[in-house]
């Protein structure tokens, strides 16, 4: 069998950790199976490499920075296979481009459009331990060298999984597997045993970091079982998979994010094309958009806000401001200082109530709602950043998402384990 193991930049944060590792991918190794080895760049290397970027140009040619932040996986593959030949192993390691990882040319958020693994699968066969550079490929049209975007290594495990037809993706992080919310901020949060595709693409769009939203895509279109666990135990993980079989969970978590902003687009006159073109110009762009609001107009003009990542901040605030005259809107303001909280739970579109549940706890927190959107199973809200720690904690203790067995929030959900609230007969 083959075994797809990702290792993230804490697991690998120093040369004792990557001779850990090593000491985990020999063990996989002696239990009979092929490995392929995912890794990321060294600790916080990515955020060095990118300040070093920025001290010398607020927007980097897209070509220049993916060369550079490369470079960090590129240091990570070759330690461990120095590693893996100290302890009698012998090892191949490959950057992206060369493990076959195929992209577009978008740079700095690229996207697989194919995987050729011809030369992880000679490795294999040759006998070696295989170790690829993550978050990396190269351009089909352009032949550059690419990034997939901040967490792409996770994208890159589960898509060498689903080529290789791997037993198994398993991706080794600082925490023990999806939680019901993020460990660091909620204590209390529970960790879940099974999770859906589809509650933990929303769960990684809202923010929770331990899986890149695209690697959830990709599982989910290729059918790959991923397995979220520790680097620094032996404990069981998380699985995500496609939720056949499960109990339904009417609420599996609350997600927050910091990593985006919020612009603001002021006295824009309220006629038929000004949003398309905007939205147009910022799409052609490649500028991620998430949340939309447009108020209500008074004196024929409207103000439209949007939330978007704060790396995408300075290349829309440029456009726009040259846009400005052409549609005839007033001024253009950038809010770097806010968060997004997110409830998600596929129990939720078969209950009223729970975005009421939700804004309560919120209000009774203390904290102002500046945005909200919606989709079938998720409620997401836009506050200020200082707000985030009490508002998920509000959230989740309103929920009960911390104990399996208290009943949650007006009776409406019963105990669980393994993963969030479950929805009993009697509240379906
Ligand atoms: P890696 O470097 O291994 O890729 P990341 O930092 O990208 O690790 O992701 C792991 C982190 O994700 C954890 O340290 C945790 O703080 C954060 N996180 C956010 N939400 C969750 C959640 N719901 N469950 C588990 N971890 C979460
Ligand atoms: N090193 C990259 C990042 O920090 C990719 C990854 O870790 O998955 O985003
Ligand atoms: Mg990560």
């Amino acid at each position: 069998m083959i075994v797809v193991q990702k290792y993230g930049g804490s697991s690998v944060a120093d040369t004792d950790r990557i001779k850990r590792v090593a000491q985990r991918v020999a063990a996989a190794r002696r239990g009979g199976h092929d490995v392929v080895v995912v890794v990321s760049a060294m600790g916080k290397t990515t955020d060095s490499l990118l300040r070093q970027a920025s001290e010398i140009s607020v927007i980097p040619p897209g070509r220049e920075l993916d060369m550079l932040l490369t470079a960090g996986e590129r240091i990570s593959m070759a330690l461990l296979a120095m590693a893996m030949h100290e302890l009698g192993y012998t090892a191949r390691s490959l950057t992206g481009s060369q493990a076959g990882i195929i992209t577009d040319a978008v740079h700095g958020k690229a996207r697989i459009i194919d995987v050729t693994p011809g030369r992880i699968r000679q490795g294999l066969d040759e006998g070696h331990v295989v170790i690829v550079a993550g978050f990396q490929g190269v351009s089909r049209d352009s032949k550059d060298v690419t990034t997939l975007g901040r967490g792409g290594s996770d994208t890159t495990a589960v898509a060498l999984a689903a080529a290789l037809d791997a037993g198994v993706c398993e991706i080794y992080t600082d925490v023990d597997g999806v939680y019901t919310a993020d460990p660091r901020i909620v204590p209390g949060a529970r960790k879940l045993a099974r999770v859906s595709h589809e509650e933990m693409l929303e769960l990684a769009a809202g923010g929770a970091k331990v899986l890149q939203v695209r690697s959830v895509e990709y599982a989910r279109n290729h059918g790959v079982a991923v397995h979220v666990r520790s680097s620094f135990s032996y404990s069981e993980g998380t699985w995500v998979d496609n939720g056949d079989d499960m109990e339904q969970a009417m609420i599996s978590g609350v997600a927050h994010d910091t990593g985006e902003g919020k612009l603001v687009i002021r006295g824009v006159p309220d006629k038929p094309g000004v949003a398309a073109r905007v939205f147009t110009d910022l799409a052609r762009a490649n500028v991620n958009i998430d949340m939309i609001v447009q108020n209500v107009s008074s004196d024929g003009t409207t103000d439209i806000s949007f939330t978007l990542p704060l790396a995408d901040g300075p290349r829309a605030q440029l456009l726009l401001e040259a846009l400005l005259p052409e549609i005839g809107a007033e001024e253009i303001t950038f809010d770097t200082d806010v968060a997004k909280v997110s409830l998600i739970g596929a129990g939720m579109k078969t209950h009223p109530g729970v975005a009421a549940t939700m804004f309560a706890a919120l209000s009774d927190a203390g904290v102002n709602i500046e945005m909200i959107s919606t989709s079938t199973i998720r409620i997401s809200v836009v506050i200020r950043a200082d707000a985030v720690a009490p508002a998920v904690q509000a959230v989740h203790d309103a929920f009960g998402l911390a104990e399996p067995d208290v009943a949650g929030v007006g009776g409406r959900v019963s105990g669980a384990s393994g993963r969030g609230r479950r929805v009993t007969e009697a509240q379906a």
